[in-house]
C-alpha cells in the first residue's frame, strides 16, 4: 500500500514538473499529431455516491473531475461525434491534431443525471454503448452485486459470528471464502474486495448468480438499495440524451463475455443488440464496444457482418485513420490518475 501510494506520488510530480515547464503539452503535440485519442468513461458519480458505489474504482470518476476534463478537452483538443471518428476512418482521411472522441461503457444512469449537464455546458459530443437487456431494467451487473453482498457480510459476521460457517460455504465455490477472513473494515478492505470479486473472470457466469441468491436470502437484502447509485438508465433517458447530442452505440444484450460463449450464441448476441438498438432508437447504430473488451478476430468480423461501422476495445494506445476499425484503442480514464490537469494530460498523451 505504501508503495502504491510513493509511485502515486512520483507520478503526480513528474506530470505537474512536465506540465509546469511546457513538456507535456509539446509531447501532446508529438504524439497527436494527426491521431485521435479515444477516453473510455464508465461512471460519473458525486464525492458521497463514490463513497457508497459498489463499482470499482477504475471505472469511477468525480463528477467535478469530468468537468475539468471536459474544460480541457474543449481548449486543448478537437473534439469529434462518432460519425465524423467513423467517417476518417472508413474513408482513411487523416484525423486533425489531437483530436478526441468521448465514450462511456454500460449506459448507467449517472451517465444522465451527472455527465449529461457537464456535455451539455461544453457542448461536447459522446458516444454512449448500451448492455441491452440492463436498460431500463432492475438489474445490476454481477460484479456490483456480488461486491456489495460480500461488503454486508462482513459487516453482519461482526453482529453474528455464528455466519461464518454458512457465509464459507456459500463463498467456497467462486474461491472468495478467504475474504470472510478480512477482521476490520476500511478503505483498504473495500478496495480488496473489488478486485478479488473481479479476478476471476472465466468462473461460470451461473455461479455467479447463484451465489448472489443465496447472499441476498442470507443476508436479507433489498435489491433496490443497490439501484439507488449502480442503476442503468431507462429507455426515456436514453431517449433524452440523443435529443442533445449524445450517440449510442451496442454493448451486447447481456453484457456478457462474447469469447465466453460458443460462436453461433455470440452472433446471436451481436445481431440482436443491433436489431434492438436500431428499432429502439430509430436510426441504425453504427459502433459497438466488447463487453469487458475481450475480442478475436472473429468476433470481430462478426460485429462487422451484423452491419457495425466500428467497434471498440480496452486496449490503450491511440488512433490512425488506417488503424483496424473494428479494434478500435481507447485509453481508460479514472479519478486517481486523472485528479489534476497534468495527470490527465499525461495519461492522454500516453505517458502514465
Ligand atoms: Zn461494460
Amino acid at each position: 500500500m505504501y508503495l502504491a501510494r510513493f509511485k502515486y506520488l512520483v507520478k503526480l510530480l513528474v506530470a505537474h514538473g512536465l506540465y509546469a515547464i511546457g513538456v507535456l503539452q509539446l509531447m501532446q503535440r508529438i504524439v497527436l499529431r494527426r491521431r485521435a485519442v479515444v477516453l473510455m468513461y464508465h461512471r460519473v458519480l458525486t464525492e458521497e455516491e463514490m463513497a457508497v458505489t459498489a463499482s470499482h474504482p477504475a471505472i469511477v470518476v468525480k463528477r467535478e473531475t469530468f468537468a475539468a476534463h471536459m474544460e480541457v478537452l474543449k481548449k486543448r483538443f478537437h473534439v469529434m461525434t462518432v460519425d465524423q471518428f467513423i467517417e476518417h476512418m472508413e474513408r482513411k482521411i487523416p484525423f486533425e491534431d489531437s483530436s478526441c472522441l468521448v465514450t462511456f461503457d454500460d449506459g448507467w444512469k449517472d451517465n444522465f443525471t451527472h455527465a449529461l449537464p457537464i456535455l451539455r455546458r461544453f457542448h461536447i459530443p459522446a458516444l454512449v454503448f448500451l448492455p441491452v437487456n440492463f436498460i431500463g431494467s432492475n438489474r445490476f451487473f454481477w460484479q456490483e452485486q456480488l461486491s456489495s453482498l460480500i461488503k454486508r457480510a462482513l459487516g453482519a459476521i461482526k453482529h453474528d459470528p455464528m455466519l461464518r460457517n454458512r457465509l464459507t460455504n456459500i463463498l467456497a465455490p467462486i474461491e472468495l471464502a478467504g475474504l470472510l477472513e478480512i477482521q476490520s473494515y476500511n478503505r483498504d478492505t473495500d478496495s480488496l474486495v473489488n478486485d478479488m470479486v473481479r479476478k476471476d473472470k472465466t468462473i461460470d457466469i451461473a455461479l455467479f448468480n447463484d451465489t448472489i441468491k443465496q447472499l441476498t436470502a442470507l443476508l436479507n437484502v433489498e435489491p433496490d438499495e443497490l439501484l439507488k447509485t449502480d442503476g442503468f438508465m431507462d429507455w426515456g433517458q436514453v431517449k433524452s440524451m440523443t435529443e442533445y447530442g449524445v450517440a449510442f452505440g451496442g454493448h451486447g444484450m447481456e453484457h456478457r463475455i462474447l469469447m465466453a460463449m460458443p460462436i453461433a450464441e455470440a452472433n446471436q448476441e451481436i445481431h440482436e443488440t443491433k436489431k434492438i438498438l436500431d428499432t429502439r432508437l430509430g436510426q441504425a447504430v453504427s459502433a459497438f464496444s466488447y463487453p469487458n473488451g475481450d475480442w478475436s478476430p472473429e468476433i470481430a468480423k462478426l460485429v462487422e457482418k451484423a452491419g457495425f461501422r466500428a467497434a471498440f476495445t480496452t486496449e490503450p494506445g491511440h488512433v490512425r485513420c488506417d488503424d483496424d476499425r473494428f479494434t478500435v484503442r481507447r485509453i481508460n480514464i479514472y479519478e486517481h490518475d486523472t485528479k489534476t490537469t497534468p495527470l490527465f494530460l499525461a495519461r492522454l498523451v500516453g505517458l502514465f
